[in-house]
């Protein structure tokens, strides 16, 4: 086989060579999403310009076709590659991704028109004629076309379309973010089309030279300087779009002057806006709903915060961060804004809150209860005063501590004079209330260590801890004095009351808090029967009562 030195085959035979290299660039690069299309697309288009080139080289018209032929699988796999490439990078390849047998769909059209090629000259479907190119007959061909290699074209033609149409949108979509890798992919769609369009139209330089292979190529070039340059594919920001379009969280991105440039569905769903409204207006044209929101973020550039929307029913809690967006420079370009709507943790929280308010409330109440039941357990419920039975603990505890530490102790009983008289005058409830109140006055003359109580009925009994007789008997007296100086007030009336008091003291001869008891029981009844209203002492070494002459009751 004879080789001979064309331009179309030079040209071709570079192509081919730079088809390689790029192939093995991009296809090294494992974060590439799509780099074994990539590959693929680099290969066949290397494989089309390498046969190309042997195509033009040889001089004889067989091994012509025979090159011819073997372009083919270069030509058709070029378009599946690219579109398949896209889909995987652009992430809307899922599809293809999760099935691979998918793909194989594409390649049916390619291979038919493969084996066709392969088979012409039992049908010449692809080809119809080949003549030599009448002012260059040993380097060019002229193909007439057959019925297939139109249905080939329209289907290459096909992929093409969508492959470019999907990328441009991509980088259109991305474009605010990636603005200088959205040129150049918008560069790089372009390629095949200007390849394509400038062959179709004779103005190729090189007469009969198909620039497709080569504007491939070019495609693969400026991809891979995208990738090289910007990390293009590293970055993938087409995918990242993706996420920020499907994430939950509501997202805006705004510029330095507080204009929204971007914002993701979930935020024009948490701000209450349409599709297409937001982008562009400033962000409190965009906030009016929430104006103290906008007050106060307005001028911040690193926040996070929790908001209440309370515009809306029921109220919307928001988590709110907002950073700063700088560029490599380091200079303030805008602020992303990011809100995540937490209203179901928050009403789960003040939920919560609320039932541990209630718990606490019904805690209270409880221990409320607690206390009110101890108080009755120790207290008499009418006067409030100490009952006989917890006296009566407290007074054997006095009683043994007096003994023990030698030290001086005193009883005082009290029984209200003539009361029954009081209650068949002004009825029970009065007597109750001059009950309650008669507590209060002997209280009145007490210290805080005393312990008085309500012994039964209208009788009262006070322990007096480290009191002797005498001083006892001046406490008796100051009581007797304050029962008797003015009448009670119960309602509407003034009752006139008088009691008499009978005191004893720790002696040698009393033996137990009984005993005392009953000395000032003794005392009492002493004082009586002496004429009531007054107080009487007993006297223990003597066994006797001492009457100690007190005033005697002036009624009125
Ligand atoms: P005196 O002691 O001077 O001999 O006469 P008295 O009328 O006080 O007689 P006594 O001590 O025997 O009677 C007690 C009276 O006190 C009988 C009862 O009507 C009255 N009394 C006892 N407990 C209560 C009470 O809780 N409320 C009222 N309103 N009266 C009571
Ligand atoms: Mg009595
Ligand atoms: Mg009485």
């Amino acid at each position: 086989m004879t080789l001979q030195y064309t331009p179309i085959a030079v040209m071709s035979l570079l192509t081919a060579g730079l088809a390689v290299v790029l192939a093995w660039a991009v296809w090294h690069r494992r974060t590439v999403p799509g780099r074994t299309a990539f590959a693929g697309l680099m290969l066949a288009a290397g494989e089309w310009a390498l046969m190309r080139t042997l195509e033009a080289a040889a001089v004889e018209m067989t091994a012509k076709i025979f090159w011819a032929k073997l372009e083919y699988p270069g030509i058709v796999s070029v378009s599946v590659f690219w579109l398949i490439f896209v889909l995987r990078y652009t992430d809307f390849g899922s599809w293809l991704t999760r099935r691979r047998r998918h793909q194989l769909v594409l390649w049916i059209v390619p291979a038919i028109t493969l084996a066709l090629a392969l088979t012409n000259e039992w049908h010449h479907l692809i080809w119809t004629t080949i003549t030599p190119s009448p002012t260059r007959p040993t380097e060019i061909l002229i193909y007439g076309h057959g019925t297939w290699f139109w249905v080939h074209a329209v289907y290459s033609y096909t992929l093409l379309l969508v492959g470019s149409l999907w990328l441009i949108r991509a980088a259109v979509r991305s474009y605010r973010v990636y603005r200088v890798q959205s040129a150049v992919i918008l560069m790089a769609t372009a390629m095949p089309w200007i390849g394509n369009a400038i062959y179709l139209t004779g103005l190729s330089p090189i007469p009969g030279l198909d620039l497709t292979p080569l504007s491939c190529v070019l495609t693969g070039l400026l991809l891979s300087w995208a990738i090289f340059r910007y990390r293009l594919f590293d970055l993938v920001p087409v995918a990242r779009h993706t996420l920020i379009e499907n994430m939950a969280d509501g997202v805006l991105v705004l510029d330095a002057q507080n204009r929204i440039v971007d914002v993701n569905p979930a935020a024009q769903h948490l701000i209450g806006a349409g599709p297409s409204g937001l982008i562009g207006q400033s962000a409190s044209q965009a906030l009016a709903p929430w104006p103290d929101v906008v007050a106060r973020y307005c001028d911040q550039r690193d926040v996070q915060d929790e908001l209440v929307i309370d515009s809306v029913q029921p109220a919307r809690y928001l988590d709110l961060r907002i950073s700063l967006l700088v560029d490599r420079h380091g200079r303030f370009t805008g602020r992303l804004v990011v809100l995540r709507d937490i209203s179901e943790r928050k009403r789960a929280e003040i939920e919560l809150q609320q039932a541990n308010e209630r718990l606490r409330e019904r805690l209270a109440e409880i221990q409320a209860l607690q206390t009110r039941l101890r108080e009755q357990a120790v207290c008499d419920p009418l006067t409030g005063l100490f009952n006989r039975r917890h006296f009566f603990t407290l007074a054997h505890q006095a009683f043994e501590h007096a003994r023990q530490h030698e030290r001086p102790l005193a009883a005082i009983m009290i029984d209200l004079d003539h009361f029954k008289d009081v209650n068949d005058t002004y009825g029970h409830a009065v007597g109750d209330q001059v009950l309650v109140a008669a507590g209060q006055r002997i209280q009145g003359n007490l210290r805080q260590t005393d312990v008085l109580c309500r012994y039964g009925g209208e009788e009262f009994a006070v322990l007096l801890p480290g009191t002797a007789l005498d001083p006892a008997h001046q406490v008796a007296l100051r009581i007797h004095e304050s029962m008797v100086q003015a009448p009670i007030r119960a309602g509407e009336h003034d009752a006139v009351i008088s009691a008499s008091l009978g005191v004893a003291g720790l002696a040698d001869d009393v033996v137990n808090l009984d005993q005392l008891l009953v000395h000032a029981d003794l005392a009492l009844y002493a004082a009586k029967r002496a004429g009531r209203s007054r107080v009487v002492a007993y006297d223990s070494p003597t066994g006797r009562r001492i009457h100690q002459e007190t005033p005697p009751l002036e009624v009125g």
